[in-house]
């Protein structure tokens, strides 16, 4: 993957990151504390500003140093889980991947960040899209760079109904049902993204 390619995609996610950040706080405002759209916009500047050390790396390493950026920058708890996946999928991935390399690595990358969050499907946090996005990934088919954002999209807005089982939203048990959740979002927002890089 050459580093023009790497840097549309960074530029591409940190763009969609900033430009939603005040959405991604509202929602977080909602069920949370009201920073994850400061927590990620804060994230994403910080790989936007390493973006030449970066995309000079071949991709697992890129990969690994946006985690690093992302555990050091974000913070809260979504920064260590972005920052497992991203790491995650730096060790899973190889140089230039083909799209049976990505969904597996992706598959990978999740399963840590199930570990690390001691969280699973179903408990209205990012991996609800995640997961299901690495489903519809896996199947292959057609256009996936064009169909992925929907699964992405939908995923989102199947957490709304959910009752949180992890992060701060959990405390608030039933209150919790009826919001989108933040993480959720900002997750959509980065498939998003890089599928616009994909379809460019
Ligand atoms: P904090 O809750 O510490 O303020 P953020 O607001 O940045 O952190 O991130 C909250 C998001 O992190 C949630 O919306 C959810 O998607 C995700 N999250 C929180 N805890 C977990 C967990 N244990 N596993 C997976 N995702 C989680
Ligand atoms: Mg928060
Ligand atoms: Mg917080």
């Amino acid at each position: 993957m050459d580093q023009d390619f790497k840097r549309r995609l960074i530029m591409a996610m940190a763009d969609a990151i900033i430009a939603h950040a005040e959405e991604l706080t509202a929602l977080d405002s909602a069920i949370g504390d009201g920073d994850h759209g400061l927590n990620m916009k804060r994230g994403f500047e910080a790989v936007l500003a390493d973006a030449d050390n970066i995309t000079a790396k071949p991709l697992p390493d890129a990969l690994k140093a946006i985690g690093m950026t992302l555990v050091m920058k974000v913070g809260g708890a979504s920064g260590p889980l972005y920052g497992t996946l991203a790491m995650g999928l730096g060790k899973a991935l190889p140089p230039e991947p083909s799209v049976a390399d990505a969904a597996a690595a992706l598959d990978r990358a999740i399963a840590d960040v199930k570990a690390r969050g001691k969280s699973e499907a179903g408990q209205k946090t990012m991996l609800d899209v995640l997961i299901p996005v690495q489903v519809a990934f896996a199947a292959g088919g057609e256009d996936l760079a064009t169909r992925l954002p929907a699964v992405a999209a939908e995923a989102a807005d199947a957490t709304v109904p959910m009752k949180a089982i992890r992060g701060r939203a959990s405390f608030l048990g039933e209150r919790s049902i009826g919001h989108m959740d933040p993480g959720a979002r900002s997750s959509s927002l980065l498939v998003q993204a890089i599928c616009s890089v994909f379809n460019e």
